[in-house]
């Protein structure tokens, strides 16, 4: 795609989603902002990956920032409340602003400044599961609100012993409005927050002189996984379908998978050489070696996992065993977010998932040959 096409689209996308720029500037800071500023500024935030990428740690998933001929791509925004540190990062770095913004999947701490960014001008893009699921979160956080609202409005009403027929008419009221209120939901959308170009599978995008790769791993950490490989420089941004060193978070409520984690691993290695720098969705910048010992671990994790649910073992007894979770252990992949113990359940969840239709139509193998077995001696 050329730039003059990414720009049209960009027209096209943004004149359908009705974006409005606000110039009223972002939320004002509270308490907890200050707080979580003291945080980001106590710890070191800048790493140069390349002559013209560098990655940012701080409050939430890590970012890229690419400064290039044409402007800054920045890949994910952490939290909303950071977002002046980043800015002020990037000034202290360029004085070019945030043209484009890649979300790598729909999790908070990958895309809360979103809005702060696109209020200035930056376009946000994203695979088609983040624009999605953010649209069906508001709207059905919208939907309960109203409904809440109105059934408090009813129970006032009855409370008061009215017997006019209001309350009837009410309840009547109430069901027509639930009915349509996809579109009464559709005003409480804070378009600014959503990415405003969306894509399927994979996207190519040229920018900064870089033929950029987005691509989508199917059910990997979420169903809404993209990994931003930027071939020229040999960096790759992997999201959560790869985070270093600690134990991966699969998020089967947003359609992850241990299956498609595997294979979103398996496909990053593709892309790699020896040489590539891995910027992980957490910890610090990686190479294909520890996207390979994740493969290792996982696998392990899961061989294990399965002949324990073979031989019956409970999600419980499992969430309790140590003796081969020891090695990862001392290596700290417990400590972050996902323990030892919320891994390992998570993991059988997906043991069971994917072993329980083999585990007990072979048991119902076993009965049939026992029983057969049986009128046989008989
Ligand atoms: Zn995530």
């Amino acid at each position: 795609m050329t730039k003059a096409i990414i720009f049209s689209l960009i027209i096209l996308v943004t004149g359908f989603a009705g974006i409005a720029q606000d110039k009223n500037g972002r939320d004002q800071n509270s308490k907890k902002d200050d707080k979580t500023a003291d945080n980001y500024k106590n710890k070191p935030s800048v790493i140069d990956v390349t002559d013209n990428i560098f990655m940012l740690k701080g409050m939430g998933g890590n970012i890229a920032v690419q400064d290039g001929i044409d402007g800054i791509l920045m890949v994910d925004t952490q939290f909303e409340n950071v977002s002046d540190f980043i800015e002020n990062i990037i000034k202290n770095k360029t004085d070019k602003e945030v043209e484009f913004i890649i979300n790598t999947h729909l999790h908070g701490d990958h895309i809360g400044g979103n809005k702060n960014f696109s209020r200035k001008g930056a376009t946000v893009i994203a695979h088609e599961n983040v624009r999605n699921t953010l649209r069906n979160n508001i709207r059905n956080k919208s939907k309960e609100k109203i409904q809440t609202r109105i059934e408090a409005q009813i129970e006032e009403a009855e409370k008061a012993g009215n017997a006019s027929g209001k309350v009837e008419q009410m309840k009547e009221g109430l069901e027509k409005r639930i009915e349509n209120l996809t579109n009464e939901t559709e005003q409480d959308i804070d378009f600014e927050a959503l990415p405003a170009i969306s894509f399927e599978n994979d996207l190519l995008f040229h920018y900064n002189d870089e033929d950029t790769r987005l691509i989508h791993l199917a059910r990997a950490h979420t169903n809404s996984d993209i990994v931003v490989y930027f071939p020229k420089s040999n960096v790759l941004h992997t999201g959560d379908a790869f985070v270093s060193k600690m134990y991966p978070y699969l998020d089967t409520k947003n359609g992850g998978s241990y299956d498609g984690y595997l294979n979103g691993l398996k496909r990053i290695v593709q892309l790699c050489n020896k040489d590539t720098k891995i910027i992980p969705g957490h910890g610090e910048l990686a190479s294909v070696i520890d996207v390979q010992e994740t493969i290792r671990m996982l696998e392990l994790y899961y061989s294990k996992l399965k002949i324990a649910f073979l031989q019956d073992k409970t999600e419980d007894q499992v969430a309790s065993m140590r003796d081969f979770t020891q090695f990862y252990d001392a290596k700290g992949y417990g400590d972050g977010f996902i323990t030892t113990e919320k891994f390992l359940r998570a993991l059988y969840n997906e043991v069971e998932r994917i072993e329980g239709p083999y585990k007990r139509r072979n048991e119902a193998k076993q009965k049939k040959y026992e029983a057969d077995q049986k009128k046989k001696g008989n």
